[in-house]
């Protein structure tokens, strides 16, 4: 793939991350929203105002380009140093309480286990994942590993493990389209099927199937969820952007219409769309508005770098 390709799809992950979750905070805990309300209120917000999703998305990249790849403690502390410096960014209850313990020398590794008996399933994990998605998008199995890894920090359930590494996947797999039009959508929920190792998520990808083969909407809340577990809102990102394959804006917007945890939802939509379209299918008006653009733009920037290097070093 041409070089400045794979560039503006790693810019378009993560600041599609980014655009994704601050055009849905606005609409949690919705039921159905019409798409032109949320483009009104898009085109009326002065900011794009960020949430947790891009706050820990943030300390994901910064870690990354830090320790030349996965290193979980470094992550944890990333996660634990962005909280204290703003937490407000509307964190779930868990996380807080997980931070404080790898702050009091918990291991990163066995804080998350302490929560919800074993661990949360929520969708904190792959909300964040962008980062990895591209970084690893040419090595699968290393990008599983990493992918389940990250996830312990904060979502030790095999379940919530489970849908980072499936929303993980999808980027990769949208980061190594050559363009949309290359995409073959059966075979992209074929090869997310075949990764993935929970019945629970193939079956949700069967579905996607069924409803993309015979479009009903009606069947997206009920089949596949808008709630803050991850396997009821990772298999629904990865059909609004398979049913909108051309347009980051129609994905997005798709994703924030089904109401429930919005700003995740659009995130991780955001993420995939952004990898496989680039930076420039992400709309000005809503690129100029996003918070701290700038600075998500040169962490995506970094992170190619050090992609390049790697393997580049790789290769020798
Ligand atoms: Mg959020």
């Amino acid at each position: 793939m041409v070089e400045e390709l794979l560039r503006s799809k790693f810019l378009g992950a993560l600041v599609g991350t980014g655009v994704g979750d601050s055009l849905g905070a606005g609409f949690e805990g919705w039921g159905r929203v019409a798409l032109d309300k949320i483009e009104q209120v898009a085109q009326m917000r002065k900011t794009l105002t960020y949430t947790d999703d891009t706050h820990m998305m943030i300390g994901m990249a910064e870690s990354l380009i830090r320790s030349k790849g996965f290193d979980g403690e470094d992550m944890a502390y990333s996660f634990v140093r962005n909280y204290e410096l703003e937490p407000w960014r509307g964190y779930g209850p868990a996380p807080p309480h997980i931070f404080r313990l790898v702050r009091n020398g918990v291991s990163w590794d066995q804080a998350a286990q302490r929560f919800y008996d074993g661990g949360s399933y929520g969708n904190g994990s792959a909300m964040r994942i962008a980062p990895i998605g591209v970084f690893y998008h040419d090595k699968l199995s290393l990008l599983r590993e990493v992918a389940c890894e990250s996830s312990r920090i904060t979502h030790a359930h095999i379940l919530g493990k489970e849908g980072a590494v499936l929303q993980a996947c999808a980027i990769a797999l949208a980061t190594n389209l050559e363009s949309p039009s290359a995409l073959d959508r059966g075979a992209f929920l074929a090869e997310l099927t075949d990764f993935a190792q929970d019945d629970v998520y193939r079956q949700k990808l069967a579905t996607i199937k069924q409803i993309l083969d015979n479009p009903d909407e009606s069947r997206v809340v009920i089949e596949l969820g808008h709630g803050i577990e991850a396997f009821n809102s990772v298999p629904t990102a990865i059909y609004c952007f398979l049913s909108e394959p051309g347009s980051f804006t129609r994905a997005v917007l798709l994703a924030i219409s089904f109401g429930g945890d919005t700003d995740t939802i659009a995130a991780m939509t955001g993420a995939i769309s952004g990898a496989c379209l680039g930076i420039d299918s992400i709309p000005e008006q809503w690129r100029s508005k996003l918070e701290n653009r700038h600075y998500i733009e040169e962490l995506a920037n970094k992170l190619y770098d050090l992609y390049l290097d790697t393997k580049k070093l790789g290769e020798k």
